[in-house]
């Protein structure tokens, strides 16, 4: 990477109004700990990220105590007892419609009378309570002051808890791994959401690094001059606690054609912008830093 490159892409970050707008984790103005996530609270732009696959919806603050909306299907379910989802059969596409109205799963029309192609055991919601926007870093307080560009990606999974981080990858410019790990969920997993995450129950069975742990480790690497490259990076940077200001989010640098509310999918950009580059990785989580880091330096 050479300074130049840092330069150029330096100038594609989005500006602090479009962080807020695009529901990027922000510190609250009273409490430096606390973030605030400009979605729910701020008009958006038009060309605002929307979920492009079934687990890439934005978390979901809501008060609500005994009932979740499933994220796959739609449905309403009731929690239990102990805030755990109740058992009930979940039918879903594990990937959203093309241009052509048709499911990219399994070709199916949207409006088909088919049922979904795909069933689970229980529905599942990425509801994000309140208190979790609490204890946030703000990366510009990070002792690393290099001028480095990585893109970042995490995988997450369905927990009784919501949704959880499961694997995080960080790439540098060259697309080498600089960090990667898998996490080890804090409450037991419900749906590996394997089509989108790309992790089985039993790669997680013996990971003992915590979330908490993670994010020691990429704050120690990650500072104020940091460029992040990602694609639906608010997403994994609520995830991680973190609140970074040089963001190069890849929704934004290749908006939907037709749909401004929509967003292209990865695979889409991949196939269009870089030519179905072949790109194999052990976790999905860093094939996709990978894709979003190439689709970056493609824009310079
Ligand atoms: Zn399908
Ligand atoms: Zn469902």
């Amino acid at each position: 990477m050479t300074e130049e490159t840092y330069r150029k892409l330096w100038k594609l970050k989005l500006e602090h109004l479009n962080l807020e707008s695009y529901g990027f984790p922000r510190s609250h103005p009273d409490h430096p700990t606390r973030a605030v996530l400009g979605f729910s609270q701020r008009p958006r732009p038009q060309q605002e990220p929307r979920a492009s696959e079934s687990s890439g919806s934005e978390p979901e603050v809501l008060s609500g105590q005994s009932s979740r909306i499933c994220t796959r299907c739609g449905v309403a379910f009731k929690l239990d007892k102990q805030s755990r989802p109740q058992r009930q059969i979940c039918r879903y596409h594990p990937y959203q419609t093309t241009y052509k109205k048709k499911f990219r799963c399994c070709g199916r029309r949207e409006n088909a009378r088919e049922s979904p192609c795909k069933t689970a055991r229980q529905h599942v919601h990425s509801y994000f309570p309140p208190e979790a926007l609490e204890n946030f870093r703000p990366t510009r307080n990070n002792a690393s002051q290099a001028k480095r560009i990585y893109a970042l990606k995490c995988a997450h999974v369905y927990t009784e808890k919501g949704t959880e981080v499961a694997s995080v990858s960080l790439v540098d410019a060259f697309c080498s791994v600089v960090y990667e790990t898998k996490v080890r969920p804090e409450s037991k997993i419900l749906d590996c959401d394997t089509e989108i995450s790309g992790l089985r129950r039993r790669d997680l069975e013996n990971v003992q690094k915590k979330l908490q742990d993670v994010i020691e480790d990429l704050n120690a690497l990650i500072g104020p001059k940091t460029i992040l490259v990602g694609f639906r990076l608010q997403r994994d940077l609520t995830s991680l606690r973190m609140i970074h200001e040089n963001v190069v989010e890849i929704t934004v640098l290749y908006p939907h054609k037709w749909a401004p509310r929509r967003t292209n999918s990865l695979y889409f950009l991949r196939r269009t912008f870089l030519s179905w580059e072949n790109i194999q990785a052990p976790l999905k989580s860093r094939e996709e830093a990978i894709t979003a880091m190439k689709l970056a330096l493609h824009r310079l």
